[in-house]
């Protein structure tokens, strides 16, 4: 059967390309889409009593205009006409700004009818609009589309009607009948229909219900899909380690790991020795061990003959991760780095040698993946701080063919709400506990003015045979700023700190080699105080290190702040982080406070959802995070809970291979061949 509804708008009569350009740009391809594109809020006038208005709520009263309207200017083209009226007994104020010819509508005696917003303290209404007379009937709830270009409220409220009319009898339930009895859920065209034209605000909120759970359902049906496709089984996919050397590596490691290291690796390894492919996400407070649990599971695969792949988003943390792995297996493997200062003749044996399989491990950036690396025999791949990859992005290992064992690691702490959106197509280790004998790292907020002190306390650390970072300010807009300032600040320390102290800078525009020398310099407590950009905001790891100090503290987020922190306290001498701030606002001072009163990055996570909101979290660029049209994580996190649960009992309980689940199935991918792989 052949639907209309996902022909192109173009079909309709009078949408021709300007028309259909201008849709284009609000998302709006087909008729369907038409269909789903819905208002973000609806404009109601309502009549209530006066004792009922709320401060600053949009209103609608009527009353009897008492004296003359008074009309005065002021500034260039800027005017204020105010009324008095009569509303139950009681005299009103209405203001209408700019709008002089509005004066006369109206006239003493008359009874008018106003909207607008309520001041209850002035008992003042700001007009928006009026007319004559009173209302006999409260006025239908509006619809109010968000807009973007030049389409105007008007046209999409005609073109919607215009399409329901024609087409809604097209629209057809995809929703197992099983979930809309249970959650009491109006059928689609229905709760369409009532969307864009609300018979009343129950029907709507019923309405918007049913979408939220739709959008939630077929997100997280995606996800367990994936999942499940990410995990199958392979013939040949399981890893044979030899379980004796493991074991005698993990002996011979300067510390006993902790319980929910131990725990982490056992489930890694159960992923390797089983046929299903490695789709795992590791997650643990920077300073909580990921990187040695990642180090005794690459080992494993080593011991079966296969090759690691070790991905890292920066440089730096190529080189220490580098420096860790050389430290545990001295030269008993063979670990190479691949990076942009990886050239010409080097890099082309480089690739030889993965080739040949000479190499067991390679360290590096993105390109490990791309173009001309062959390995001969990869058969495990790890890739760290993860929230820099999205959804997509993870498939691409999987779509490009490569199905070895794939772990991802990550510090960024989540609140449960968005790890199940973000890492829902994932399995997911948790290390939810410190190494023993960590210090906590005592956190201090001071003003700028108190500089001069800090600087004192830089030189006593270093007197006691320590080390600082200092964090420059983040300039978000421009990268030339970020680094003009950690330059400026660079050489101020370097002057308040001489003779005694060598200053480094570090920053991202450094070449290769000298981002080399200097990490190198630093770790060897050639230079006591490191100024940085952020670049060193992961996996840096300097123990000797005990103070970080961040300017302009403000402007990071929660999690930022504290990703910066773990790069101290990293041993088990006392560390202390010192947070430069001036903020303006009381979410600012917050903050703050809350940095000094937890160490725990899962809190603040919570804390930073809560102030900030999702987008931030990971910073905006790269949430990783799906961008939901009509739900909220935050505020519908039940419906996403709910959904989440039905999914996994669709994929995993085989439900979906029933006929009452075909028409959702159909909705996740039109791709045959997807489909064809899951449905065997
Ligand atoms: P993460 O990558 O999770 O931020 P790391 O793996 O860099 O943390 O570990 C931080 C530091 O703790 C490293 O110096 C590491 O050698 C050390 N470490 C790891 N596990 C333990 C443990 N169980 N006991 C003591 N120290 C540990
Ligand atoms: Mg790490």
């Amino acid at each position: 059967m052949i639907f209309l509804i996902d022909e192109s708008i173009t079909t309709l009569t009078g949408i021709g390309d300007k028309t259909k350009q201008q849709l284009n740009v609000l998302g709006i391809d087909t008729i369907l889409d038409v269909c789903y594109y819905f208002p973000n809020r609806y404009d109601h006038y309502e009549q209530k009593a006066l004792q009922e208005l709320g401060q600053n709520e949009k209103v609608t009263i009527s009353g009897t205009i008492i004296g003359q309207p008074n009309l005065t200017f002021y500034g260039k083209k800027k005017s204020r006409l105010l009324l008095h009226l009569q509303v139950e007994g009681i005299t009103v104020k209405g203001i209408i700004f700019n709008r002089p010819y509005a004066k006369k509508h109206f006239e003493e005696g008359q009874t008018v009818t106003l909207s607008g917003k309520w001041d209850q303290h002035r008992l003042q209404i700001t007009i928006d609009q009026y007319q004559q007379g009173t209302i006999q009937n409260n006025s239908p709830i509006t619809p109010i589309y968000p807009l973007k270009g030049e389409v105007k409220n008007i046209q999409l409220v005609k073109l919607i009607q215009r399409v329901l009319d024609t087409y809604s009898i097209e629209l057809e339930e995809f929703l197992p009948e099983e979930y809309l009895i249970n959650y009491k859920l109006p059928p689609l065209r229905e709760a369409i229909i009532e969307m864009h034209q609300p018979s009343s605000f129950q029907a709507l909120k019923h309405a918007k219900r049913r979408f939220i759970y739709e959008e939630f359902l077929l997100f997280q049906l995606k996800m367990q899909f994936f999942r499940k496709r990410n995990r199958e089984a392979l013939s040949g996919n399981e890893v044979v380690y030899e379980e004796e050397k493991v074991k005698a590596f993990e002996r011979q490691l300067p510390f006993i790991l902790t319980d929910a290291q131990k725990k982490s690796l056992a489930e890694i390894l159960a992923d390797m020795r089983s046929p299903f492919r490695m789709n795992r996400l590791l997650q643990g407070d920077v300073g909580s061990g990921k990187t040695v649990v990642a180090a005794i599971s690459l080992y494993a695969a080593i011991t079966a003959n296969k090759q690691v792949a070790f991905m890292v988003p920066t440089e730096i943390l190529a080189e220490q991760h580098l420096h860790s792995l050389k430290e545990w297996f001295k030269d008993n493997i063979k670990i190479r780095l691949l990076t942009g200062s990886v050239k010409g003749k080097k890099r082309k044996e480089l690739y030889e040698s993965i080739q040949n399989g000479e190499v067991d491990v390679v360290i590096g950036t993105h390109a490990l993946i791309q173009g001309d690396v062959h390995f001969k025999n990869l058969g495990f791949v790890i890739i760290d701080e993860q929230h820099r990859f999205g959804v997509n992005q993870r498939n691409v290992l999987r779509d490009k063919g490569i199905l070895a064992d794939v772990l991802f690691m990550t510090a960024t702490p989540i609140p449960r709400t968005l790890s199940i959106t973000a890492y829902g197509d994932m399995d997911v280790s948790k290390i939810n506990q410190m190494p023993s004998g960590r210090k906590t790292i005592e956190t201090y907020w001071v003003k700028h003015n108190m500089f001069a002190r800090v600087v004192d306390f830089i030189k006593k650390e270093v007197a006691s045979g320590h080390q600082a970072y200092v964090i420059c300010p983040l300039i978000e807009e421009s990268e030339n700023l970020d680094y003009q300032n950690a330059i400026d600040l660079f050489t101020e320390l370097t002057q308040l700190l001489a003779p005694n102290i060598q200053v480094g800078l570090m920053h991202g525009r450094l070449p290769s080699e000298e981002k080399d020398e200097v990490m190198e310099h630093f770790s060897s407590n050639k230079i006591q105080v490191l100024v940085s950009t952020t670049v060193i905001e992961v996996g840096v790891n300097v123990p000797n290190a005990t103070l970080m100090i961040i300017n302009d503290a403000e402007r990071f987020g929660l999690s930022q702040l504290h990703q910066l922190r773990g790069r101290v306290g990293r041993g088990d001498i006392q560390s202390y982080c010192i947070l430069l701030a001036d903020p303006k606002g009381e979410v600012g001072k917050e903050r703050m406070r809350i940095m000094t009163e937890t160490n725990d990055g899962f809190l603040l996570s919570e804390k930073d959802l809560e102030l900030r909101g999702p987008g931030d979290l990971f910073g905006n660029k790269q949430s990783g995070l799906p961008d939901f049209k009509v739900g909220d994580i935050i505020h519908d996190h039940r419906a996403l809970e709910t959904a989440r649960q039905d999914a996994i009992d669709i994929v995993y309980q085989n439900k979906w291979k029933t006929e009452a689940y075909i028409p959702l199935v159909n909705k996740i991918t039109s791709d045959t061949k997807i489909l064809k792989d899951l449905l065997n």
